[in-house]
C-alpha cells in the first residue's frame, strides 16, 4: 500500500563532475523499478546541472534544505520555489544537523513545511533523539514533541506528502544502526501520532523513513519491518554501487 521510498542525503560532498558521474550510474541502473521512489539530495550547487540528466529517469531530485519565505533579505538562503524551478519534487527539513549546528526549532522546520507544501514540494521531515535521551528512556517523548511542532497546522490532506525520517541522532554517520525491532517499535509510535494529528487512515498512508548508517548489508532487515517504508541514507548513498543495492533492498 505504502510505496517505498529511498533517499541519498548527499550532505555537503561532491563538486559537479562527481555529482554527474553518480547519478549517471545510479540512472543508467535503475531503470526497472516499478514498486519503489527513489531521490538524491546533492548540495544546491549541483541541482542545476542534475536536474537534466535526471530527468524522465526513475531518479528523482530533491534539496536538503530551504527557507520559508518566498524572496527577500536573506542573504544566503534559497527560496522554496527556487528548489521547485530547478526540478526538485522532495526537500529535506529538520535534518539533525541543522537543529544541531544551525539552531534549527520544531517552530522553524513548521514554518518550513507550510512553505514547501504550499510550493508543491514534498518535505521529509527528521525526527530523532540523541543518545542521551535514548539512554534515559525519553526517545519516544521528545520524538513525539518534534513531530507535534514541526507538522502542526498541516491538514490530512497536506500530511499525505509528508514524509517522516526517524533517525536516531546516535545512528547518524556512526555505523550504530538501530536494531530492526527499536527503530520498528518507533515507527509503530510514530505512525500512532500521525494518527493522533489526522486520522488512521491518513497515518497508514504515510511513508516513515529510518535513517543511521543504513548500509547494503543492513537494509533488508530494516526494511522488512512493517513500519519501515523507506531509509534516508547519507554515507552509503555517496557510492553509486551501496546506493543501487540499498534501493534494491529485498
Ligand atoms: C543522514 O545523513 O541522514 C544519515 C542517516 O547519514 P548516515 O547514513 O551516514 O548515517
Amino acid at each position: 500500500m505504502r510505496r517505498p521510498l529511498l533517499a541519498g542525503n548527499w550532505k555537503m560532498h561532491y563538486g559537479v563532475s562527481e555529482g554527474v558521474a553518480l547519478v549517471e550510474a545510479l540512472s543508467a541502473d535503475l531503470t526497472d523499478l516499478n514498486d519503489r521512489d527513489v531521490v538524491v539530495c546533492p548540495p544546491f550547487t549541483l541541482l542545476g546541472s542534475l536536474a537534466p540528466l535526471l530527468d524522465g529517469t526513475a531518479v528523482a531530485l530533491g534539496a536538503q534544505n530551504m527557507h520559508y519565505e518566498a524572496k527577500g533579505a536573506f542573504t544566503g538562503e534559497i527560496a522554496p520555489q527556487m528548489l521547485k524551478e530547478l526540478g526538485c519534487s522532495y526537500v529535506i527539513l529538520g535534518h539533525s544537523e541543522r537543529r544541531q549546528y544551525f539552531g534549527e526549532t520544531d517552530e522553524l522546520i513548521n514554518r518550513k513545511a507550510h512553505a514547501a507544501l504550499a510550493n508543491g514540494l514534498k518535505p521529509i521531515v527528521c525526527v530523532g533523539e540523541v543518545k542521551a535521551e535514548r539512554d534515559s528512556g525519553q526517545a519516544e517523548s521528545v520524538v513525539v514533541g518534534q513531530l507535534r511542532g514541526s507538522l502542526a497546522g498541516l491538514s490530512a490532506e497536506q500530511l499525505r506528502s509528508v514524509v517522516i525520517a526517524y533517525e536516531p541522532v546516535w545512528a547518524i554517520g556512526t555505523g550504530h544502526t538501530a536494531t530492526p525491532a527499536d527503530a520498528q517499535a518507533m515507527h509503530a509510535r510514530i505512525r500512532a501520532e500521525l494518527a493522533a494529528l489526522s486520522d488512521q487512515a491518513t497515518a497508514d498512508a504515510i511513508i516513515i523513513q529510518y535513517g543511521g548508517s543504513v548500509k547494503p548489508d543492513n537494509v533488508d532487515e530494516l526494511m522488512a519491518q512493517p513500519d519501515i517504508d523507506g531509509a534516508l541514507v547519507g554515507g552509503a548513498a555517496l557510492k553509486a554501487a551501496d546506493f543501487i543495492r540499498i534501493v534494491r533492498f529485498k
